[in-house]
């Protein structure tokens, strides 16, 4: 330790000489590079069979503290599941990842983020920015499905002037969705911002909407799961190519590892928490008995990955980053 010590001074005294002898001769100094502040791009591309894929961020959702929104573990167990798993306790921030899949017949984006809506603050929002830096235009869009009525997943259909941010596209919802938050009557009081963004947002579409209908295809290679708790009409959609599968799971979990590890575990802005519940493990056992990947809108970004049993609930494991396209897989 010591040696280590005296090393390090006679190193940075060797160091200060020359920069010394540097300057005395008249030699620039070095130049040190300037933080860039910037990040890579929110979008990422990859081919699932014949089909290409493109998941593109809304921003980030920070929800605020863990215990507020996740309902039913322990002060104790919440602790354990977040430090474990190296995730801050004061605050549970959710990513937004949309997908847009081109089938070669059509492009189809799976729910439109928060749009200008900024109660979680400014960081939401951020899908039509996106997706011009991945090259797609809206116009472009054919089919907007929609996996459930909540605000961070229609809030991007329609501006604020009331123009139709895909101008071309018919939209796709259930019907239990789309009658129960557009009707102020069924939708509770503390959640009157949900009525006003469903009414702001499906009404204007109103004419090209067409009704999911559970276990239909939606499109051709996209099949509609119902997946109710969360909301009447919550759905999960799998997507099938070349005999490659991914499931679109929407909000079927929120989080990666609080509803998860105890999957009875209750979430603040379900409608049926209990259904809910039910619903996510009968599914995530499907997933993890069939080897079925999943994009989960809510999950670090980019939300692709697979589910395990493990315990008495599920592990989430993120799949790496496919960043060859051109590379054969699997
Ligand atoms: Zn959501």
């Amino acid at each position: 330790m010591t040696n280590r010590v005296e090393l390090s001074r006679r190193e940075w005294l060797l160091g200060s000489s020359t920069l010394a002898a540097g300057l005395i001769g008249g030699m620039p100094a070095l130049a040190k590079a300037p933080m860039l502040g910037t990040q890579a791009p929110y979008w990422y591309r990859f081919k699932l069979g014949e089909f290409e894929a493109t998941v593109v961020s809304d921003g980030i959702l920070p929800l605020g503290k863990p215990e507020d929104n996740f309902i039913g573990l322990s002060k104790e167990e919440m602790a354990r599941q977040l430090t474990s798993n190296f995730l801050p306790m004061d605050n549970a921030v959710l990513e937004q990842n949309a997908l847009i899949l081109n089938t070669g017949n059509h492009l189809v984006l799976f729910d439109t983020g928060m749009g200008s809506l900024d109660i979680f603050g400014p960081t939401t929002g951020k899908l039509l920015a996106n997706m011009k830096q991945a090259g797609i235009d809206p116009k472009d869009i054919d089919a907007v499905v929609m996996s459930h009525a909540h605000i961070d997943h229609l809030g991007g259909n329609v501006a604020d002037n009331g123009a139709i941010n895909f101008p071309n596209a018919q939209f796709y919802i259930t019907q239990a969705d789309h009658d129960f938050w557009t009707d102020y009557s069924k939708v509770p009081s503390d959640f009157k911002v949900f009525a006003d963004t469903a009414n702001k947002n499906l009404k204007p579409v109103r004419d090209r909407i067409h009704f999911i209908k559970d276990g239909r295809e939606v499109l051709p290679g996209v099949h509609a799961m119902l997946a109710p708790g969360h909301t009447v009409g919550h759905t999960i959609f799998m997507i099938e190519s070349a005999g490659k599968q991914l499931c679109y799971i929407g909000d079927l979990a929120h989080h990666p590892v609080l509803l998860l590890e105890k999957p009875l575990t209750e979430f603040k802005y379900d409608t049926d928490p209990k259904q809910s519940a039910q619903t996510r493990v009968k599914n995530l056992a499907m997933f993890a008995e069939k080897r079925i990947p999943i994009l989960a809108y809510h999950f670090a970004w980019p939300g692709i990955g697979h589910v395990v049993k493990q315990g008495d609930g599920f592990r989430y494991l993120p799949a790496p980053m496919e960043m060859n396209l051109t590379r054969k897989t699997g």
